[in-house]
C-alpha cells in the first residue's frame, strides 16, 4: 500500500483532508461507501496489470496478428497483385479488371420497403463460377481472390462459391496427379 493516498484508511484519509468541508462531505462519504463495497479503487487499478502489444493489420482483408503479416499479404487473396500459393499465379489485376467490367451496383427502393438496398445489374450475361474457374485453371485460391477483390458484395453472395469444398477437390486432383 505505502504511498496509495487512499488506502490508509478513513483516520489517515482525515489527516489528509482535515477539513471535511474543504474536500465536501458528501464526497467523503461517498468514497467510505466504496470503500466498504470494492475496497480501495487505487489499489484495484494497481492490481490490473495492463499489457500492450503491437498488433499488425492485413491492409487487404483486416486480419489482425501479433506477428508481422507480410507473409500472409503476399497471398492474402485479398490483395490483387497476390501470388497463389496453390498454382503459383502471380498478377491477377487484369482478370480482375475485367470482371470489375461486368456488373454495376445500383440502388432500389422497392414497394413496401423503408429505404433503398444495393443490387446487381449485369452488363450482359451474368458471370458464372466456372466461368472464373476457368480463368484461373480452377485454382480456388485464386476464384476466391478474383471474388473479394473484383465483386462487391451484392454480386459476391451471387456465386455462392463454396471454397472449401472447391478446395478439397483441388486437393483430391492433386493426390491423383490429375
Ligand atoms: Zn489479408
Ligand atoms: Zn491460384
Amino acid at each position: 500500500m505505502g504511498n496509495c493516498w487512499l488506502c490508509p484508511g478513513l483516520q489517515s484519509r482525515r489527516q489528509f483532508y482535515p477539513s471535511t468541508t474543504k474536500v465536501g462531505r458528501g464526497w467523503l462519504s461517498l468514497l467510505n461507501s466504496q470503500f466498504q463495497d470494492e475496497g480501495c479503487p487505487l489499489e484495484e487499478r494497481r492490481r490490473m496489470k495492463v499489457k500492450l502489444k503491437k498488433v499488425y493489420y492485413c491492409d487487404f482483408c483486416g486480419k489482425r496478428s501479433l506477428k508481422s503479416l507480410a507473409k500472409h499479404e503476399r497471398y492474402c487473396t485479398g490483395n490483387p497483385n497476390r501470388e497463389c500459393r496453390l498454382c503459383g499465379r502471380k498478377n491477377l489485376i487484369p482478370l480482375i479488371e475485367k470482371y470489375r467490367g461486368t456488373y454495376e451496383i445500383v440502388q432500389k427502393t422497392l414497394k413496401g420497403w423503408t429505404g433503398p438496398t444495393d443490387f446487381v445489374e449485369w452488363k450482359g450475361v451474368k458471370v458464372t463460377i466456372e466461368d472464373i474457374e476457368a480463368d484461373v485453371d480452377g485454382c480456388p485460391n485464386c476464384t476466391l481472390a478474383i471474388l473479394r477483390c473484383a465483386f462487391e458484395i451484392p454480386a459476391r453472395y451471387e456465386f455462392n462459391y463454396d471454397y472449401k469444398e472447391a478446395l478439397k477437390e483441388w486437393w483430391e486432383k492433386e493426390k491423383e496427379g490429375l
